[in-house]
């Protein structure tokens, strides 16, 4: 449009196509560390002191030096150094010197040191975090006592190993590790190695762990506590579920899983397991998710542990994929790891997508790809699905999936969204391309050249070029190195010739660089044997051979990284179509019809009309996208006149769904069913539903004295709905009920079912909840954003957040406590709160809150544009949109 705009763009596709990325080269990897020096070795002892929350370590790590030396730089943080030698010699404490905020420590040598080997020994004493940063507490009591324990855990990625002994930090300074620690004789401790050695000492045992290979710092792991265990060995490795005492009987279901998945991926990954043990841990409470480190994952509890009594499908399913996720990363991130954290979406990316993959494979019936595309509670925006990712890449705010890191703070911030599932979604995209087996043969011989060292994206594209003889470098560099995806546009002539035409799809992005990208497309014929694949390497093509009476659907089963808009002669053909077109097919034409009126590039009628056309009520991820897309629509127009109309309508949609499934379990339903049926309580409920609001509160009561009458897949919606409307005397039994369980998963639904309540006094109560210690940490701070997007009341969470921001901040983990504070002004609507958000971020927040204050604000913006637009629409629509009887 503007000069300015196109010199941008031209820019920026000049620059992906020269910076494109070099193989992984130890020398120019980015980083702060020198690299004239390297540690090939660790040994280290710690010693936690589990009264005063701190430990004490020593350390001697065997050094390379590769070039001459005057002094040694390695990361350390919250550490302090009682003493340090070198080659065996003490040096004297002036030539240390800590840098809290670069985060290293400086050692002067007394003379130059000569390539060779070299050792450096440090006697070091540190803190126990309450929040998942280094060596960390999860505190937790034994089911029915009310007596106190503590299991310590350690959550090392992005950058905090430096938090428990001082080390070369960064992914590309990998070295062997030997862990010994002390801990008190009743405990049992985990690292990445077997126990090679124990023996008592006074005030507890020794344990010295084995030695590992070769790896990254950030994957060494250690916990330790009042511990059980259940095993199965399997082809020589010996798996375990790891829990505190009382709870390894609920890792079966994990175990069973873990045996599975790795023999899976052994023959995926034509190299076997590397280690002799692979542990499940499961950490009470605890940090955000899961976290691979090799050998010994740890998981929230609530993520590993599979009560068949008492844990919904829901749950069932979470466990088996975040474990598929972990254990990919045993090969794609531990064996091979990204040379740097701009590369972080090589991990992340291709973890999700095999995890996914080997869900798909084990449990058919899940339809785990669709499911992927839309979150599964509409209200919790569950997980980070491919559908938020593609929301978030049409902003303003978006990055390219491959982005410069230099800080720590970046490092922490690129896990997001785009980094799980833009990756995800294009290397699936690239797979349907290349070919399942072409792709698979190519990831065997990028996991034989590189096993045991670092790589950058371009190593992982050679190797699939090599296996596939197809230009896979090319095609990638537009998807990964600059930001956005594509909308191909479809028109149809009379004839029935097709033009196609792509340009860049945005939301709330009008002065938006235009790019373009080399698109891997796949389209069906209405009544032809098989789809057909084309790369769309220009802005556009014509297709020829399509008969003018058919319809023709472009992107096959929704596997591409696009959108598709079609005109009208197309669109009228495809809507006719519908009833003899896949269930992915569907969904997928939902999805790009309902991100067309988030753009303005469709009214909400497009939409609309879709979603009464489609001739089935009761496919599990046609109606989550519908509720989804519901639930945003009910959320902006809350205060507006226009809801009454709107929740008629949209009851009369999701209802009919509902009483085909009814409110009991039937015997042999499919699991499915099963989260439909408890999805579409949740939806109809905040739609105000008064028949499912009645029986929410009758199965409420039955409850209250037979637990076993109300389905645990039921359990979260239902509390739910009770705590929305609850009054005092209610709020007060479930928050009793929430205190008194020793479940995290129930504990769960009752914390969840107490942020929902619309009485703005029980609100209060339920922020105060996140000032005390009845919840874990991290569980405890995310009841603010809860109140804020349960109950509605946004504007009393960020009250209440801003009053108490310090000891807040104080629970939160490193990935989450710069966007904490940012994140609640995503539940605006009002344009007047930019200027607030943008007044406390400039003098409260650091700079590396910069990103996420950006997207804040592009969120508010977006929200009260659609708003506006949602209520001319809806206002408009008067009798010619009557609800559906
Ligand atoms: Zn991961």
């Amino acid at each position: 449009m503007t000069r300015l705009v196109c010199i941008a763009a031209i820019w920026s596709i000049f620059l992906a196509n020269v910076s494109a990325e070099k193989p992984f080269d130890f020398e120019s990897t980015p980083g702060k560390l020198p690299k004239q020096v390297v540690p090939n070795e660790y040994a280290i002892r710690i010693v936690p002191d589990v009264k005063s929350f701190t430990f004490t370590g020593s350390e001697t790590i065997k050094l390379d030096v590769r070039k001459p030396v005057r002094e040694l730089v390695l990361n350390a943080l919250e550490i302090e150094i009682a003493s340090a030698a070198l080659d065996g010699k003490p040096v004297g404490r002036h030539a240390i010197k800590l840098d809290p905020k670069s985060e290293t420590v400086t050692i002067a040598l007394p003379s130059e040191w000569a390539p060779g080997s070299h050792t450096l020994a440090l006697v070091f004493s540190g803190k126990i975090n309450q929040q998942g940063q280094g060596l960390y507490r999860a505190p937790y009591r034994d089911a029915g006592s009310e007596v106190k324990k503590v299991m310590l855990g350690t959550q090392f990625e992005a950058t905090d190993a430096r938090r428990m002994f001082p080390c070369w930090d960064e992914p590309s300074f990998r070295a062997r590790f030997q862990l010994t620690a002390v801990v008190p004789e009743n405990w049992t401790a985990v690292s990445n190695m077997p126990i090679e050695q124990e023996k008592k000492i006074a005030g507890g045992k020794e344990l010295h762990f084995g030695l590992t290979p070769s790896m990254a710092s950030y994957l060494n792991v250690f916990c330790a506590g009042e511990l059980e265990t259940i095993e199965k060995k399997s082809g020589g490795v010996l798996h375990r579920v790891v829990a505190t005492k009382g709870k390894a009987g609920m890792g079966h279901y994990a175990l069973e899983s873990s045996v599975q998945i790795v023999e899976f991926y052994n023959d995926y990954f034509g190299t076997d397991y590397p280690l002799p043990k692979l542990d499940e841990i499961a950490v009470p409470g605890g940090f955000g998710g899961a976290m691979e480190n090799w050998g010994g994952i740890t998981y929230y509890e609530s993520r590993l542990l599979y009560d068949p009594a008492n844990s919904s499908a829901e749950t069932k399913q979470a466990i088996y994929e975040v474990i598929a996720h972990e254990v990919a990363h045993q090969w794609f991130g531990d064996l091979v790891t990204m040379a740097w954290w701009d590369n972080l979406w090589l991990n992340e990316g291709f973890a999700s997508w095999m995890g996914s993959k080997c869900t798909a494979k084990f449990n058919p019936d899940w339809e785990v790809w669709l499911e992927r595309d839309v979150p599964r509670d509409p209200t919790r925006r569950a997980g980070i699905p491919k559908e938020a990712a593609m929301e978030s890449d049409a902003r303003s705010t978006t990055h390219p999936i491959q982005q410069p890191v230099a800080t720590e703070a970046e490092a922490n911030s690129a896990f997001d969204e785009i980094t799980y599932k833009k990756g995800q979604s294009f290397i699936r995209m690239l797979e349907s391309f290349l070919g399942e087996d072409a792709f698979r043969d190519g990831i065997r011989k990028y996991i034989a050249r590189h096993k045991f060292s670092n790589t950058t994206t371009a190593d992982l594209w050679h190797a699939l070029g090599d296996a596939s003889g197809k230009p896979v470098t090319e095609i990638a560099a537009n998807w990964t190195q600059q930001p956005g995806f594509p909308v191909v546009k479809v028109a149809r002539d009379p004839a029935g010739k097709i033009k196609l035409t792509q340009e860049r799809f945005t939301i709330n992005y009008p002065d938006a660089p235009p790019l373009q990208w080399k698109i891997p497309l796949t389209y069906s014929v209405a009544g032809a044997a098989s789809p057909v694949s084309l790369l769309m390497a220009d802005t556009t093509t014509e297709l020829a051979d399509v008969p003018a009476d058919r319809a023709v659907k472009f992107n096959v089963e929704g596997a591409g990284n696009y959108r598709v808009e079609y005109d009208a002669a197309s669109w009228k053909w495809l809507v006719a179509e519908l009833p003899r077109m896949s269930v992915p097919d569907r969904v997928n034409l939902l999805s790009d019809a309902w991100a067309l009126v988030q753009a303005n590039r469709a009214p909400l009628a497009h939409y609309l009309e879709l979603v009464e056309k489609l001739p089935t009520r009761t496919e599990l991820p046609e109606r989550e996208q519908i509720m989804t897309a519901f639930a945003q629509i009910g959320d902006l127009i809350e205060d507006e006149p226009t809801r009454l109309s709107f929740r008629k309508y949209a009851v009369s949609i999701l209802r009919p769904s509902f009483d085909e499934l009814g409110w009991e379990p039937k015997e042999g339903e499919s699991t499915r069913a099963a989260l439909l049926r408890s999805s579409l309580i949740g939806a109809l409920g905040r739609l105000e539903d008064e028949d499912i609001v009645a029986g929410c509160r009758a199965r409420f009561d039955r409850y209250l004295s037979d637990r076993a009458s109300l389905s645990p897949d039921l359990r979260g919606p239902v509390l739910k709905l009770i705590g929305r409307s609850a009054d005092e005397e209610t709020w007060n039994k479930l928050h009793e009920l929430g205190r008194k369980s020793d479940s995290i998963e129930e504990k769960q639904n009752y914390y969840e079912a107490l942020t929902a309540a619309k009485d703005p006094k029980l609100a209060q109560r339920a922020l105060q909840i996140a000032l005390t210690e009845e919840l874990p940490t991290t569980r405890a701070v995310f009841i603010v954003p809860g109140v804020a997007r349960e109950s509605g009341h946004a504007a009393l969470a960020w009250e209440f957040a801003k009053a108490h921001m310090k000891p807040l901040l104080a629970k939160a983990d490193a990935l989450s406590v710069n966007s904490y504070a940012p994140s609640l002004f995503t539940f605006f609507s009002d344009p007047a709160r930019i200027a607030e958000l943008q007044a406390y971020a400039k003098t409260e927040l650091p700079p590396a809150a910069a990103k996420p204050v950006a997207k804040a604000v592009d969120e508010i913006t977006f929200r009260a544009e659609f708003k506006k637009r949602l209520r001319a629409q809806i206002a408009s629509w008067g009798a010619d949109r009557e609800p559906r009887g």
